[in-house]
């Protein structure tokens, strides 16, 4: 027997999980899987679900001042049709599993899931993205990279709900992104890059490179991105070598059934001299 909440309202939802240790259930995609037990047999759930997943206040998209609100419960697939999603987000959540997750997964479920290979983390990582966390009387403001801590590990508190994520639309001219899975739908990365630039006249402005899958959460230096700020993109051939021997320390993917660790780091490498050299240049 699984017992369960289903509140009518955000406040409502807030103050179940003030007054009890309940477990938040969005679209239940990667929840049902953890918990599963068999065939004909129910999922155990240590705790009540608290269902959110049909929740009006948490299924808003909004934009202005120059961010995109997005609501936590939000599917992917509703996010697909709604022209106020980033066009270059978008990229990102066609290639997460397939119709039928993309129409019952979040994006909030994706972040507190806190996967190394959760997709929509890259891209959250890159574009500085902020999660609103909400109990029932208070909220904070805390960027993605906080939140997530370590694999399925966050920096939520117990009573806490993530309610929406908020993107700044950062300006940008150069974009790529490449999932690398055994097969087109329905898989998990083995590992992804994304990479986005801004450059002008020949000369990088701003530069935000993004690995996923490749160590417990997403890599993301700041201090080699601040490093390539300012330099020609035409000159670049001549650094590529040393910003992947950097990138190498960083870069510490475990083997699993997906791949080895080997396969990893090389097809991350591969990814950030195409970056590097091919598309800044372009
Ligand atoms: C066949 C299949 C293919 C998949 N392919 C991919 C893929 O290609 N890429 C990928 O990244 N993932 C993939 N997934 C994993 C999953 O679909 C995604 O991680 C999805 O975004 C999870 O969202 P959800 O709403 O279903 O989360 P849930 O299963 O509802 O929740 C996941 C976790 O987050 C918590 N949670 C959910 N929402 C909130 C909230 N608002 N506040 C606080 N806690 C919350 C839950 O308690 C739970 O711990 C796949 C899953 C399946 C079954």
């Amino acid at each position: 027997m699984v017992s369960a909440f289903r509140p009518d309202t955000l406040q409502e939802a807030l103050a179940i999980l003030h007054e009890h240790r309940v477990i938040p259930f969005a679209g239940g995609t990667d929840l049902m899987v953890q918990r599963r037990r068999g065939s004909g047999l129910l999922p155990t759930f240590e705790y009540p679900v608290l269902f959110i997943g049909h929740l009006d206040e948490l299924k808003e998209v909004r934009s202005g001042d120059g961010k995109v609100r997005i609501g936590s419960v939000c599917p992917y697939s509703f996010l697909l049709g709604d022209e106020r999603v980033p066009w270059s987000f978008k990229r990102v959540l066609i290639q997460i599993a397939s119709p039928a997750i993309r129409n019952r997964g979040t994006v909030g479920g994706n972040i507190v899931n806190a996967s190394p290979a959760g997709d929509t983390l890259p891209y959250l990582y890159a574009f500085d993205a902020e999660a609103l966390v909400q109990k029932w009387d208070a909220q904070r403001l805390i960027h993605v990279r906080d939140l997530v801590t370590g694999p399925g590990q966050t920096a939520l508190t117990p009573g806490e709900l993530l309610t929406a994520v908020i993107i700044p639309q950062v300006p940008f001219n150069r974009f790529f992104y490449k999932k690398v899975g055994s097969r087109k739908a329905n898989s998990c990365s083995k590992l992804s890059f994304l990479g986005i630039a801004l450059v002008e006249d020949g000369v990088v402005l701003d530069v935000r490179m993004c690995f996923g899958a490749v160590a417990p959460t997403v890599v993301r230096d700041r201090k080699i991105e601040e490093e390539l700020v300012g330099k020609e993109v035409g000159k670049m051939g001549d650094m590529i070598p040393g910003i992947v021997r950097t990138y190498e320390s960083l870069i510490k993917p475990i083997e699993d059934q997906r791949c080895t660790i080997r396969y990893r780091k090389e097809i991350s490498f591969r990814l950030l001299e195409h970056f590097l050299g091919t598309v800044l240049v372009l």
